[in-house]
């Protein structure tokens, strides 16, 4: 092993405290890549809600870190055991990053992995990012795509077409795929069959175009914001209705109950309306993420009786090597809609503006771009 101190310094956004704000730093960027590393130029990052529940302390992180998950950007050195991903690739990173060595990996389960978590490199002596001072400072889901360059394990990335720009190709990594991803893989939604999906923001829109790449006959969606229940439309959705105490009835009056609920917000309000919402002997899918401590409170008599099921999805139940590519391929046929989701543009320095977009509920996805 190398002993070299070889540091590139790089911008990032840095989040010291939570709850608290990202801060724009200087940090030094490991210029010895791991056999199995990959360094990118980080052309977009896309900011999520999970990344804003860690800012908001809801989300436990180690600290201090760099947010950020959803990546594209352009490789500029590989490790000595990367054969398969030259110099000049175009990437999209995805936080599902696998061994391909575990049992749920060799079970084709590999959003499932269970040795994620190794694949980062905090631990050891020579941290991928550190401050001058020499604190380490952590990735987010091992990404952290704030920073204008970072390294990366080769599982964590897969590379796509140029068809798809990078502000829209960074989203494919999180809000597309998991969204998209839970109709397709997860629900295995089928020709004809009715869907209802609670919360339309970047994962939810995501939900009702898979619904519609899928052929679902109805697609009724529902939030809050008529704004965002207009843009659904856009999507896919052929019926929406606003949240609140009159959805599930609505939902129910348009449909007769649908075969397919997701409760794209992750509370435990939203997740019953969900169960209610369908016919008897469906399943209801929990995609979005629940606050730490939050708890699902059920009418058990209800689930009993009707037959219910109720399944939370990780990620889309992604294969993300595989579907990442396909979701571009749809995306250049015009069969995906991406620019939409794309409501803002921001340098680095503006992040912190982007996630009180977010806070506000404006917008559908704040992206940051690099030059
Ligand atoms: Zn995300
Ligand atoms: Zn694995």
């Amino acid at each position: 092993m190398t002993t070299t101190d070889d540091r590139i310094p790089v911008r990032a956004a840095v989040l010291s405290e939570a709850p608290g704000t990202p801060v724009i730093e200087t940090l030094l960027l490991d210029a010895v890549l791991e056999p199995h590393e990959v360094r990118v130029r980080v052309q977009a990052c896309g900011l999520c809600h999970s990344d804003l529940h860690m800012l908001d302390g809801e989300l436990p992180t180690q600290l201090p870190t760099v947010p950020g998950h959803e990546i594209a950007g352009v490789v500029e050195a590989v490790g000595s055991a990367v054969d398969d991903l030259a110099v000049g690739a175009y990437v999209v990173a995805c936080l599902s990053m696998f061994c391909g060595k575990c049992a749920e990996c060799r079970a084709g389960r590999s959003w499932l992995c269970v040795r994620r978590n190794d694949l980062g490199r905090l631990e050891r002596p020579r941290p991928r990012l550190r401050r001058e001072d020499g604190t380490a400072v952590d990735q987010v889901a091992g990404l952290g795509g704030l920073v204008d360059r970072t390294v990366l394990h080769r599982n964590s990335v897969v590379e796509v077409s140029s068809d798809v720009p990078p502000d829209r190709a960074a989203l494919l990594g999180c809000a597309v795929i998991t969204g998209v991803g839970a109709t397709l893989r997860g629900a295995e939604v089928r020709v004809g069959e009715t869907v209802a999906v609670i919360g339309v923001g970047g994962v939810g829109l995501n939900v009702v175009q898979g619904a519609r790449l899928a052929g679902a006959r109805r697609v009724v969606a529902v939030d809050v914001q008529p704004a965002k229940l207009e843009l659904a439309r856009r999507f896919g959705a052929t019926d929406t209705v606003v949240a609140g105490d009159g959805a599930v009835a609505a939902v129910q009056a348009l449909t007769g109950g649908v075969d397919h609920a997701f409760d794209v917000v992750g509370r435990s309000a939203t997740a019953v309306q969900a169960v209610q919402m369908l016919r008897a002997g469906r399943t209801a899918w929990l995609v979005g993420l629940p606050p730490v401590g939050e708890e699902l409170r059920l009418p058990g008599l209800h689930v009993l009786t009707q037959a219910k099921g109720i399944q939370g999805l990780l990620m889309g139940s992604n294969r993300f090597t595989e579907d990442i590519p396909m979701l571009a391929d749809l995306y250049a046929q015009q069969r995906l809609e991406l620019d939409a989701l794309v409501s803002t543009r921001l340098p680095l320095a503006d992040v912190v503006q982007g996630f009180d977009l977010m806070r506000d509920g404006g917008a559908a996805r704040a992206v940051v771009t690099f030059d």
